[in-house]
């Protein structure tokens, strides 16, 4: 398997640090508002290269964080008059579920920045120990020039760096030896959220959080490290500074980088305001087509949204899913009879497909040709499964599809329809809630009974209900 590693700018071979395992860190959303489909982009694509690596052996490990103390979310407390608390809590649980309607897998561990400054006191205190940190006043800072190898995954030189800022001075950050030494701690400003530290009360700067999760919950040296093409620099710089100088160890051996999902080629942004959020996406399209249009590009080249690629990507589904179902019919109507020859050979074409969708996967996960492989075996199976095929046949085309798609966390089955015991249920809960005076709970189950095509009919005799 071959990964683009942005640290050596080279498609490499995937070597593990432990056979069969994979440790996997992804840099997660700051929760201030609902995500936007920007930040689907990362999610969706590191979910899939988690996905593919299961389906071939691999056990992983995948962490990913929500930063929930930061000043966007600090400044969205404010205008609303709460707690960063509440906005960060409210924000986490809506990302959490935009990302099960885009199947993205919950991560082995969400870890939350205010939960883990217990580590980053520590991560930072050896940082000052070792040399490579100082307090001035309370804030503590990273002494960018005495680590090395600063600027080596975004090939920057320090020296031009130090050059383009000689003679600009930060407000409040007048106490730095050097313009290149970045926060690792801050003191609180009034009424901000702050946590005691040896240097100040106040709070961690946002690149020393990911360092310290990920060496909580993978490791001092980890598989993969990944996010955004907008974090090379100065996010992940600064984090390989941290854990590097910190641990004595190399931090990542990939780094993967998602590029950018544009609107009229400039850069999906909040900061922009040319974003969509996957919520109001989701009030035109079902999320798999969301993921489906993110995936029919490869994940290193910009995407540019639009109207016509997403009926494009719609249309695409739902020729697979069309093809899921028709098998399946088609199957249940078939005899049972083990495959004959023309089958089996067939057979081996179906896997020539399966080889070309791993071979495209293998390629740094070049999602749009293992798409392309499935549209093969969807006309593959149009064509060749027929009423005078076996059922073992026909099961064993769709069950491939399924698969590979549910590789890429593509859902090819209609939705079950609503079980009789669950409306029961349902229905008794409704009449439970209306007895109780509660009817915008009556009126909520009526509602999403509906939805599911469900009707229900208050009689005499009670109630009764039928399908639409
Ligand atoms: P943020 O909340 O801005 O830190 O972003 C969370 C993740 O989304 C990071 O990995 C970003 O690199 C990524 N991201 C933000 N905007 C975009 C975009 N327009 N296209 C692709 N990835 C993005
Ligand atoms: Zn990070």
């Amino acid at each position: 398997m071959k990964i683009y590693n942005t640290l050596t700018r080279k498609k490499e071979e995937f070597v593990p640090i432990e056979e069969g395992k994979v440790s996997m860190y992804v840099c997660g959303p700051t929760v201030y508002n609902l995500i936007h489909i920007g930040n689907a982009r990362p999610m969706i694509v590191f979910d899939t290269v988690r996905r593919y690596m299961e389906y071939v052996g691999y056990e992983v490990r995948y962490v990913s964080n929500f930063t929930d103390v930061d000043d966007k979310i600090i400044k969205a407390a404010n205008e609303e008059g709460v707690t960063a608390d509440e906005i960060a809590q409210r924000y986490i649980k809506e990302c959490k579920k935009d990302m099960k309607a885009l199947n993205v897998r919950e991560a082995t561990k969400h870890p939350l920045a205010t939960e883990e400054i217990e580590g980053m006191i520590e991560m930072i205190s050896t940082l000052i120990e070792k040399g490579y940190a100082y307090n001035a006043n309370g804030t503590v800072y990273f002494r960018t020039r005495k680590f090395e190898d600063y600027g080596k995954l975004s090939k920057k030189n320090i020296d031009d760096l130090e050059a383009g800022h000689r003679d600009i001075k930060v407000a409040g950050e007048e106490d730095k030896e050097d313009y290149l030494d970045f926060v690792l701690w801050k003191p609180k400003k009034e009424g901000e959220p702050y946590w005691e530290s040896p240097w100040s009360e106040g709070r961690p700067g946002w690149h020393i959080e990911c360092s310290v999760m990920s060496k909580k919950y993978l490791g001092d040296e980890i598989d993969i490290h990944a996010g955004g093409e907008d974090l090379i620099f100065p996010h992940h710089e600064n984090e390989i500074a941290q854990s590097e100088a910190a641990n004595g160890v190399p931090f990542s051996r990939y780094w993967m980088h998602n590029g950018f999902l544009n609107i009229d080629n400039k850069k999906m942004s909040k900061s922009l305001g040319n974003f969509f959020t996957v919520r109001d996406i989701s009030e035109k399209y079902d999320l798999q087509v969301l993921r489906f249009f993110m995936l029919s590009a490869h994940y290193r080249s910009p995407i540019n949204f639009s109207a016509e690629l997403m009926e494009a990507a719609k249309n695409g589904l739902e020729r697979i899913v069309t093809a899921v179902d028709n098998l399946k019919h088609l199957a249940d109507k078939l005899p049972e009879r083990e495959p004959d020859d023309k089958e089996k050979e067939d057979l081996k074409l179906v896997e020539g497909l399966v080889e070309k969708f791993k071979k495209s996967m293998e390629d740094d996960f070049n999602t749009a040709d293992a798409i392309a492989a499935i549209f093969e075996l969807v006309k593959f199976a149009n064509i060749n499964v027929r009423e005078t095929s076996s059922k073992q046949f026909a099961i064993a085309v769709r069950d491939t599809i399924v698969t590979l798609s549910d590789v890429l966390g593509i859902i090819t089955e209609k939705e079950q329809e609503m079980l009789e015991d669950e409306i029961e249920k349902l229905i008794e809960e409704r009449q439970a809630a209306r007895k109780e005076k509660n009817f915008a709970r009556a009126d909520e189950i009526r509602a999403l009974l509906l939805e599911k095509g469900i009707i229900l009919e208050d009689t005499r005799e009670g109630v009764k209900w039928k399908r639409a």
